[in-house]
Formats: structure tokens, C-alpha cells, sequence
């Protein structure tokens, strides 16, 4: 079935729809559709695969910030420590204010206000 593109590839040559093999960043995507350039054999991703990659990207990275931390006493509070890796991504400061709630037994989340 051929299908008109709105974006036809810069060598002048004409898009076919096919698959390949995406990867990003050391991250496998699997096989997506895709049109490759019958003339020079350029790879084009539509606009709905390319935003599944970007934010598979933007998730991988932030489950790349994920620490272990020490619960510490801090009078008749519990203190966690902020790893500087997620001060620096969330640009953390002491002049922030958050909100802390459990969102389940196992799991406490902060909101920074
Ligand atoms: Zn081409």
C-alpha cells in the first residue's frame, strides 16, 4: 500500500515503508516501522515513534538518577538524604519547600513547591 509523505527524503529519492531495528543512546528499541529512501537508504521514523523513543529515553535517564539511601534519626523524625545527583536534575535547594506523602506501605512521595 503506498502511502503519500509529507517529508520526502533530502537526496530527492522516494520513501518506502518498512522496519529496522531502532536504538538510541545504547537503548533497544526493537523493530519499528519506519521509511527507508529507495535511493540512498536513509531510515525515517514517523513523529508517534520518535516520541515513544524520546520518552522511553527521558524515563531510562531519570531511572538512571534512582539511589539507595540511608534512613538517619533526626530527633523524633526520620531524615532522608537527597543524593547530589538529584539535588543537581531537580536543581534543589534549601529555599524549597515540599510535600511529603505516602502514595502506598512502600512508598513515600516528595513534592518539591
Ligand atoms: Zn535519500
Amino acid at each position: 500500500m503506498e502511502k503519500v509523505l509529507d517529508y520526502p527524503c533530502s537526496c530527492g529519492g522516494k520513501l518506502k515503508q518498512s522496519f529496522c531495528q531502532v536504538e538510541f543512546f545504547g537503548i533497544d528499541f526493537g523493530v519499528k516501522k519506519c521509511e527507508v529512501c529507495t535511493k540512498c537508504g536513509s531510515e525515517f521514523l514517523d513523529d508517534q515513534t520518535m516520541e515513544c523513543i524520546e520518552s522511553e529515553v527521558k524515563k531510562k535517564k531519570l531511572f538512571g538518577l534512582e539511589k539507595e539511601i540511608q534512613i538517619v534519626k533526626s530527633g523524633n523524625s526520620l531524615a532522608l538524604r537527597i543524593p547530589p545527583e538529584i539535588v543537581h536534575y531537580s536543581e534543589l535547594n534549601v529555599k524549597y519547600k515540599a510535600r511529603i506523602f505516602p502514595s502506598g506501605k512502600k512508598r513515600i512521595e516528595v513534592e518539591l513547591i
